[in-house]
């Protein structure tokens, strides 16, 4: 059954949702991922993306929205789905209990992702990501992981969105625009907390606790 993620920025959604892609049979729907790779595409649209993305202001609902249906109306993923940063307002939670519905497809759980400023700070100011692969490392912890990397360290680079300013500023977009999402799931009895500031695999061991159920 379907996965959504929900957390702040750097709270592991990504992490966690490659996870479980290599563990179980699921597809990672990364809003942020399949952005970035417009952006990588140089068209018009990825400048339009690029230019918002940069500042840590969100992309528009409808260009996201587009993305989403061609994921969702995809039989290959039926059900099999992770949500990671989708929804991430009100609107497109809305909008996302609507396409399921009609669609008849379920979400088996929503899992919250709990961490705080000061953790997401230092774990996205030490992020790299493969070019390649999309596996997220941290430079301060992952030392061992990060040397003998199967695509080659060269592949690792920071998100330009990734500098202390944008940090702060797509902080305050989660407070004003994501966390209105957690009230709208939080009632409900397929919704999970987690304390996503303790090691990855006490993270993991709870997260497949939960999708286990
Ligand atoms: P992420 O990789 O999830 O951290 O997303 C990176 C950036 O992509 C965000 O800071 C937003 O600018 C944009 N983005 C990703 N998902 C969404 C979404 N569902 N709605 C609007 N903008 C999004």
């Amino acid at each position: 059954m379907n996965i959504i993620l929900l957390g702040p920025p750097g709270a592991g959604k990504g992490t966690h949702s490659k996870n479980l892609v290599e563990n179980y049979n699921y597809y990672h729907f990364s809003t942020g991922d399949l952005l970035r790779e417009e952006v990588k595409k140089k068209t018009k649209l990825g400048e339009k993306i690029f230019n918002l993305i940069s500042k840590g202001d969100f992309v528009s609902d409808e260009i996201v929205n587009e993305i989403l249906i061609n994921t969702v109306s995809n039989d290959l993923y039926k059900n099999q789905i992770i949500f990671d940063g989708y929804p991430r307002n009100l609107e497109q939670a809305n909008n996302l209990n609507k396409i399921f519905k009609k669609n008849n497809l379920l979400i088996g759980s929503v899992i919250y992702l709990k961490v705080s400023k000061e953790i997401i700070e230092q774990r996205i100011l030490n992020r790299v990501i493969c070019e390649k692969c999309k596996k997220i490392f941290n430079k301060l912890i992952n030392h061992e992981e990060i040397k003998n990397h199967k695509c080659g360290e060269k592949y690792l680079k920071k998100r330009n969105d990734d500098d202390k300013g944008v940090i702060l500023k797509r902080f305050d977009t989660y407070k004003n625009e994501t966390k209105p999402v957690l009230d709208f799931y939080s009632n409900q009895k397929n919704y999970f907390e987690i304390d996503a500031s303790t090691e990855i695999d006490e993270i993991t061991r709870k997260i497949e606790e939960i999708i286990k159920v």
